[in-house]
Order: C-alpha cells, then structure tokens, then sequence
C-alpha cells in the first residue's frame, strides 16, 4: 500500500508494542499517561448525563454548532483572560480533546516544510500531530525551567517559525514547570519577533505544591492555549477547547468542520452541567492528594533502589517523573529486558524530534498504587543492571 510518507517516521510501531505490553495482567505500566480510574467520578457524571437527557434529550441529540456548545463555550470564556482582558465566548472552540486542537492547529496553520519550534524533550503526540502535516520540527535548548528565551532569540535571528510549541505547566515528559520570570521574558522574544506561542496546558491544575504562575495567555497577546479536562475530569470524554482571538478561532472552524463538524453535542453539556453544580474544585483537590501520594512514592523508590544511578527531576505536579541513567547510553537498548522483568516505561528519545540517542526515561506514576510503584521500581532496577 503507498501509504503517505511521514508515516514512515512516526514512531507507532514502538507505541503499539508497549500498548500490547501493558495488556498483561502482571505487567506494571508507567509506561502510560493515564488518570487514576479509581477517582473518575462516575456516578456524578451519570447523573449529568441523565439530567441532560431528561431536560434536553431531542437537542442534545442533534447536530450542533462546530464552534461548541454556546454556555459551555460561556463557562471556559469566564475562566479565562487574554493578556489581561475577559475573554469573550467567541474567542473559544470546543474541540475533541486537546489533541485535536494540536491537530487542529496543524492542518490550519503549517504547510508542508514550515518550521515549529518545540520545546526540548516535547510531547510525543505534539510531535505526531506536526509532522502529520509534514513540518520541519526544530527544538530549542531548554534549562530546569523550559525553554532558553535567549536561545529562542537565537533561533529566530536565523529561522523563522509559524510558532512556538510549548507546555509551561508539568510538562510532559519532562514534569518541568516555568517560572514567572521566565514567562514574562519569553514574551517579550515573541512579542519583538512577532512570535505565536502555542500554550498546552493540561496539567496546570494538578499542582501538589509551588506557587501557581499565570498562563501565558494571561499574560500576552500573540498565544493560543489549549486546555482540556482529560486530566481533571475523565479523558474519555474528549472535551478540550483551544482559547484564540476570533479570527483565529474562526479559521480553526473551518478546519473543524470537515474533521467531524462538531465534538460530541451530548457529552459538552453533560461536562458543563458537572462543572455547572460546582464539583470540578473538589475533585482537583482529591486528584491533587492522590497524585501527590504516588510522587512521593515514585521519588522515594527511585532512591531506594536507583539511588545514584540516575538523576531525576522531581515535578511539582502533573503526572510523569523525568529521569536519566547514568551507568547506560541509551535507554531504548533496556526496553526489552524491561518487557521481562514486567515493568514498561517510555525511552526518553521518543520525545526528542532530533533524533537524538539518550539514557533518559519518562515514569508516569498518576495510576499505581505506592506498593505497585515500589515494585515497578525495584523491576526496573534489575531490568538496567542486567
Ligand atoms: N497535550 C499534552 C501535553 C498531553 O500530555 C496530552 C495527553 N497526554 C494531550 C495534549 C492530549 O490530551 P487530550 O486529547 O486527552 O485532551
């Protein structure tokens, strides 16, 4: 079959090897990037859905507008401020899950060769939604708090992208976040070389600690932000939004509709009743406990049994610990001894566009129990001294 050609680099054949891995009752996953299943609230999401199928059951079952669901398009716009102004209803596409705003953004703005700035190590699936559109992915050098702005503007003497992609918030994979400091100096780059930014957020409420900073778009006008509650609420509902101007907005509409015309019309107003009785703070703060939990379990195995073997970032939030072995190159060579020893964990170099060989390892801890993440750590101790 002439399949087209940036499929050839996509790296799904090692995904779906690890997907395949994981189906094994003993395996243990950190692997993965999932919510704990245990905190899904799914009793009160099935009352949302009942509700809004005994009071709008015919028109929740219709075709509806591309752009979302008019109150909760109401709802995100209230949540949100464009440097420093409300944002309006208008300046919000609800998409199906954030991943499709990424694709969104892709189809909408990249022609094949265009370049986009990445942060270094990016999202695996940011990755794929870019090349999907054949651009060329360039990284910028990043320290302990994203990316370099003096770098950025490096970079941007010599090319010039169609944006800049990154997760300022327990970033994934590295659980890095940006300071404040850092964010109002990287605007200022943008905002001198006419730069978008693209902000991804889903992980920005699952603080366990730290000051909270303000987004990006908060703080500046050339930034689209995505935003989801598949990290909050439940991911198999795909709902995200992207936040935008409206001409942007608009354009992004136009793509949508010959992607699936609209997300699901039933399930935007069962979210938006759920976020309507007031239950989305006291559920962050349950998700917040818990997560804080399984870091704390993480780091302490790590130690326990890696110790000075690696070095590791310990995130502040979110759901993935970042770290790198030291006594190994590259961290793909141990993937299948770990299959073995019935733990998985993702290779660093699937987050690295570049091609580039390292010993780093992305560990989700979000859905292990601590006994089961001390097990999975201590497997994956022998696995990388064998
Ligand atoms: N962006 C980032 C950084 C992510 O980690 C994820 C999920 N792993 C997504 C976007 C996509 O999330 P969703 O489509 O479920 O909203």
């Amino acid at each position: 079959m002439q399949y087209a050609s940036w499929m050839e680099a996509t790296g799904e054949g090692f995904i779906s090897e690890i997907l395949k891995a994981a189906q094994d009752p003993n395996m243990i996953s950190f692997a993965g990037g999932l919510p704990a299943p245990e905190l899904f609230p799914d009793q009160a999401l099935q009352r949302c859905f009942q509700r809004v199928f005994e009071e709008q059951g015919k028109s929740s079952l219709q075709y509806a507008q591309t752009a979302g669901h008019p109150q909760l398009r109401q709802w995100l716009a209230q949540q949100h401020q464009r440097n420093g102004k409300p944002v309006e209803a208008e300046e919000i596409v609800v998409t199906t899950g954030s991943q499709q705003g990424l694709s969104l953004l892709a189809q909408t703005f990249l022609d094949p060769g265009d370049v986009v700035f990445v942060e270094t190590p990016t999202y695996l699936g940011a990755i794929q939604a870019f090349q999907g559109f054949r651009a060329q992915l360039m990284t910028i050098p990043c320290d302990e708090q994203g990316i370099i702005p003096e770098e950025l503007e490096t970079m941007l003497k010599q090319v010039t992208p169609k944006f800049l992609y990154l997760i300022p918030n327990y970033q994934n994979p590295s659980g890095k976040i940006m300071g404040l400091e850092r964010r109002i100096a990287l605007l200022k780059v943008a905002q001198a070389y006419d730069l978008l930014l693209v902000e991804d957020n889903p992980y920005g409420e699952l603080r366990f600690e730290g000051e909270r900073y303000p987004n990006l778009i908060d703080l500046g006008d050339q930034v689209i932000y995505l935003g989801t509650f598949s990290k909050v609420l439940a991911p198999g509902l795909r709902v995200g939004y992207v936040v935008a101007n409206p001409d942007i907005i608009n354009h992004l509409c136009q793509t949508k509709e010959g992607v699936d015309l609209h997300s699901n019309n039933l399930t935007q107003r069962a979210v938006l009743e759920f976020l309507n009785e007031g239950l989305l703070p006291g559920h962050i703060l349950k998700l917040c406990t818990l997560y804080k939990e399984r870091r704390e379990a993480m780091v302490q195995a790590i130690e326990k049994y890696l110790g000075d073997d690696v070095d590791m970032i310990i995130p502040s939030g979110g759901l993935f610990l970042w770290a790198r072995f030291k006594k190994i190159n590259n961290s793909f060579d141990y993937v299948q001894e770990t299959i073995r020893q019935n733990v998985l964990y993702v290779p660093g170099a699937l987050f690295y566009p570049d091609g580039r060989v390292t010993s780093e390892v992305r560990l989700n801890y979000s859905c292990s129990t601590p006994e089961t993440i001390e097990e999975g750590v201590r497997r994956l101790a022998r696995a990388v001294r064998v």
